[in-house]
């Protein structure tokens, strides 16, 4: 399943991607942008804003779409999850880069050294870059709490 976000939701947006869905952010502050992005991706429209669900609904338009409630990004997440009939992928954590949504792959450990905090390259194996934004990741601490975090919102 994949969704586009506007660009008020960025910590859901965030939780959606580390969570290995396929997230797009709008960044164009433009209700066509959008509407024209999630037709054209099939992409489940999240939004805020009543203006734009208004339109949606006016024109008719064949878009699935979640109109959050919560302003919290951990309830934010059960509500899509919920009204899409979604379940986290737990075989797919931490595949995406939170920052583009790009598939992020693997990277060999001397090539991050002087690129990251040296004491995550001390204590860190497993390293991974985004092939589009080159930001690096490795498996640290919040990735266990994250998980734990993931664990709790599909609990409900
Ligand atoms: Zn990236």
């Amino acid at each position: 399943m994949n969704f586009i976000c506007d660009n008020n939701l960025g910590k859901l947006v965030r939780l959606l991607r580390m969570a290995g869905f396929d997230t797009a952010e709008d960044l164009s502050h433009s209700y066509e942008q959008m509407i024209k992005q999630s037709l054209e991706e099939n992409r489940v429209l999240i939004t805020r804003d009543s203006k734009l669900i208004n339109k949606i609904n006016k024109e008719k338009l064949k878009i699935s779409y979640v109109k959050i409630h919560s302003a919290r990004a951990d309830e934010q997440m059960k509500q899509v999850l919920k009204e899409c009939k979604a379940e986290i992928p737990f075989d797919k954590l931490f595949t995406r880069c939170t920052l583009c949504n790009a598939g992020i792959i693997p990277i060999e450990k001397e090539k991050v050294k002087g690129k990251i905090p040296r004491h995550a390259f001390e204590v860190q194996e497993e390293f991974w870059i985004c092939p589009e934004c080159q930001h690096l990741y490795w498996a640290g601490t919040h990735w266990a709490r994250i998980t734990k975090r993931f664990r709790e919102i599909s609990k409900e």
